[in-house]
């Protein structure tokens, strides 16, 4: 396959949801793309037609061997990186205080510490020509919390926090992030990709249960479309006004916007005493 000046997209989780989406449109576009799964037999169909633009690898970004020689053959094939799209992640159900150690460590494992091994491993090609993009997939979860998905929020919070500085220590090197938040859309999330640890303690029957539930019952029927959300995801990397978040779908903007309201009147709430907390005046 020949060196290309297109744009080379590498894009973690294709198998279904947001990632099979995107690495379909970049494919539609012309332009080249790593696909990425777990099992590759689950991928293989979406490059088919696109042999000499897409290259397809087995990916689980758990595995940090497996991720280096993942993004060794993507640039040995295409010369670069141009745009690495951290997408691969699910959601552990359960309530904080049922939570089970194994399966909480793991919703680290893959949403916060596979992010960190992809991003690890395409930043040295990223630095030398001084050009590149990161896309993080975040959540309207990590920036508001609810019931029954404590540790999902953690790690979704963990990684705004990360791609927050990220983006401050590579912005003078040429390198963009762009953290991604969807409210409830249309993939796997809410369906098979979901972990759960059923509520055992009735006092989290009205409150942990209930949001289990209706997250159950509301899969397939989210108000957000994936392929729309994939095609606002290329615009806003190929845009030249950067921005650092791009919220997907109206739920995620409303509550967005609902939460910046609750901790302006949290801290305005309280000025008086944050104030108070400093040496006075003359002792400064
Ligand atoms: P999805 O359809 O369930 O897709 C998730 C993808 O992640 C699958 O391809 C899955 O592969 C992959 N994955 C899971 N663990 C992996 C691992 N260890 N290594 C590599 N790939 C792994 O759900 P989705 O909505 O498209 O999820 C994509 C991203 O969007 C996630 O980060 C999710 O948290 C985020 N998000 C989704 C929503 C929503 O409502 N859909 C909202 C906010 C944020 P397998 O097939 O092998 O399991």
């Amino acid at each position: 396959m020949e060196k290309t000046n297109k744009p080379v997209w590498f894009i973690t989780g294709c198998s279904t949801g947001f990632g099979r989406e995107l690495a379909k449109l970049i494919l539609g576009r012309g332009w080249n793309a790593v696909i990425t799964a777990r099992n590759i037999d689950q991928v293989k169909d979406i490059a088919e037609g696109y042999e000499n633009t897409s290259l397809v690898l087995p990916l689980d970004v758990t595995d940090k061997t497996q991720v280096s020689s993942a993004v060794t053959k993507a640039e040995e094939v295409f010369g670069k990186i141009d745009v690495l799209v951290n997408n691969a992640g699910y959601g552990y159900f359960s309530s904080v205080e049922e939570g089970e150690e194994e399966k909480i460590r793991n919703q680290f494992e893959v949403n916060f510490f596979g992010l960190v091994n992809m991003t690890q491993a395409v930043l040295p090609g990223m630095r030398e020509k001084r050009s590149g993009h990161i896309v993080n997939f975040s959540s309207i979860g990590g920036l508001r919390a609810f019931t029954a998905t404590g540790y999902y929020h953690a790690t979704k919070f963990a990684v705004e926090g990360l791609s927050e500085s990220l983006a401050q220590e590579v912005a003078p090197l040429g390198i963009k992030i762009l953290i991604v938040e969807p409210g409830p859309f249309r993939t796997d999330w809410a369906g098979r990709s979901t972990s759960r640890t059923p509520v055992k303690i009735a006092d989290y029957k009205d409150t942990v249960d209930a949001r289990m539930q209706a997250s159950q019952k509301g899969s397939g029927k989210q108000q957000g479309d994936p392929v729309r959300g994939c095609e606002a995801i290329i615009k806003a990397v190929e845009s030249d006004k950067h921005q650092l978040r791009l919220l997907l779908g109206e739920p995620a903007f409303k509550m967005a916007l609902e939460k910046t309201e609750m901790l302006k009147e949290n801290f305005e709430a309280w000025k008086e005493l944050t104030l108070s907390a400093d040496f006075p005046e003359p002792e400064r």
